[in-house]
């Protein structure tokens, strides 16, 4: 049996990664879980974190926000809300949104959505960490 599984990562922006993978290690709401090929089907739901992937036994990394995966003995397809391989994160620009959100935050104006503050905060520290991380 082949030891890949065509892995796709789409966002509501397109189709991010479309590929044969060994392995992916992906950030579940009830914890972090690996996927090899032949895994049993199951579906899950994905909390802002990091999907590791190991190509060609080379790792890549991604930071990933919300959405599920599907998992199939052959192919795994995950549907994220923003998904940036490593190298394309702009340190830049996530930490000018994580000054935003925690001025939002603290700024505690009426009108603020603090859910919508504090998940962009997630979204920004969860960048700016797999970025040094990996840099
Ligand atoms: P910002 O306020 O900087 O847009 P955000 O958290 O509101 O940050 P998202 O809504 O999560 O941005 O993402 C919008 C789009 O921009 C997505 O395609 C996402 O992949 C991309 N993106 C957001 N932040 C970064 C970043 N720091 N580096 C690379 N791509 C990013």
């Amino acid at each position: 049996m082949a030891n890949t599984y065509q892995l796709d990562i789409v966002t509501p922006e397109g189709l991010v990664f479309s590929e044969p993978i060994e392995h992916l290690r992906a950030p579940g709401i009830e914890g972090s879980f690996g996927v090899l090929v032949g895994h049993t089907p199951f579906m899950t739901s994905l909390t802002i974190g990091k999907v590791d992937l190991m190509q060609n036994n080379k790792q890549r990394a991604l930071a990933t926000s919300g959405g599920f995966i599907e998992v199939n003995p052959d192919r795994a397809v995950i549907l994220a809300e923003t998904a940036e391989f490593v190298e394309d994160i702009d340190l830049d620009r996530a930490e000018a949104a994580l000054q935003r959100a925690k001025d939002r935050i603290e700024g505690k104006q009426l009108d603020t959505d603090l859910n919508r503050a504090q998940v962009s905060l997630g979204r920004a520290v969860n960048r700016i960490s797999i970025a040094r991380m990996t840099r």
